[in-house]
């Protein structure tokens, strides 16, 4: 298939167009490089030993975006060009509003005027607010959200359901995603954020290198076994291979909702301790109040994705770890 990856250079991006060329797909790329790097693509290219076809603008730039459905035979687009800064998204509630809904107003557009059927969503569990019970399954119900970063989400999952509604030749798959975490096994690719990481495993990478002094943990008193809180990471490899079996096998039409997640919470303590064991490295941290907006517990059901997809995540937590820490020594190596 000729499949188009927005935000194909970023972190989540990045390793869907290494599986997908690996499973035989072409791969075309638009990204800005907003939050990503031109060295991926060559990265991409050592990996797999393939090119990937690469147009550097915004989506929003909607004749740009519709040049490359006319020069390109897509036969899908996997959509992950989003800012997704929590934080920032606070700050900047019109600029995250402009450019993640209006891109994916403008690929939807795109796709409906040149006959592309097939759409997969990068979603995000936070659409599910502060779940009432967990595991999570893909019915329950949709909850507040508590940033304008997670409210897009919520928003892109409405159009895209909206326009399938209008347009029932259509697949529109939304995966919603738990807690990437992780890097190709290579070191080639992973997440390396500017300034000052939002998320817990990039902080702890950034304690690891010596870049930042001490992680804090948001809250020890939540009513969870060690009393900070439990997410369902997932590598983020295992999250790019979810999104190839989603091209290739939601292709019926319909909207196709999926949780992407291991269906295992682990603690923000149990998540420093692996770090430091697998990787034989301290890391400094200190108790801090809880984050505003931060729930106690969130993990999925995946069992929808092994029944309809035949997926699981393959890899455990000693993985995420070990492969984050030989991404960062990687870029520690460049740095230097
Ligand atoms: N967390 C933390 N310190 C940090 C960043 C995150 O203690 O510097 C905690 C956060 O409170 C949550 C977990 O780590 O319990 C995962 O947070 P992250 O921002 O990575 O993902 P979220 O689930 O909030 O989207």
């Amino acid at each position: 298939m000729n499949v188009l990856v927005t935000g194909g250079a970023g972190y989540i991006g990045s390793h869907i167009c290494v599986e997908l060329i690996e499973a035989g797909h072409n791969v075309v790329v638009i990204d800005d490089f907003s939050n990503s790097k031109p060295e991926v693509l060559d990265n991409i290219k050592k990996i797999t030993g393939k090119e990937v076809k690469f147009y550097e603008f915004n989506v929003l730039d909607e004749a740009k975006t519709e040049q490359v459905f006319i020069e390109n035979k897509l036969d899908s687009v996997i959509h992950c060009a989003a800012f997704k800064a929590v934080g920032e998204s606070v700050q900047k509630p019109i600029e995250y509003y402009t450019n993640n809904l209006m891109s994916t107003l403008v690929v939807a557009k795109m796709m409906k005027k040149y006959g592309v059927n097939n759409i997969v969503f990068s979603s995000s569990a936070t659409v599910y607010g502060d779940p009432e019970v967990v595991p999570l399954t893909e019915d329950c119900k949709l909850g507040e959200t508590t940033n304008p970063y997670g409210s897009t989400k919520a928003m892109m999952e409405r159009i895209l359901t909206d326009v399938q509604h209008a347009c029932p030749q259509m697949s529109v798959t939304l995966l919603r995603y738990f807690n990437p975490i992780g890097a190709h096994e290579s070191g080639l690719l992973g997440e390396d954020p500017k300034g000052i990481p939002n998320n817990l495993m990039p902080y702890i990478m950034k304690v690891a290198t010596g870049e930042l002094e001490c992680l804090g943990i948001f809250g020890d008193d939540y009513d969870t076994p060690d009393g900070t809180g439990v997410r369902d990471y997932i590598h983020v490899v295992d999250l790019a291979k979810g999104h190839v079996l989603a091209i290739e096998k939601y292709a019926d039409p319909g909207v196709h909702i999926c949780n992407l997640g291991t269906g295992k919470g682990y603690s923000v303590l149990e998540i420093v301790h692996s770090f430091e064991r697998v990787n034989g490295i301290k890391i400094n941290y200190v108790i801090k109040p809880r984050r505003p907006g931060d729930i106690a517990i969130c993990y999925a059901d995946p069992s929808r994705a092994k029944r309809e997809l035949g997926w699981v995540a393959e890899k455990n937590i000693d993985d995420m770890c070990r492969d984050t820490w030989n991404f960062a020594k990687k870029q520690m190596e460049k740095k230097a």
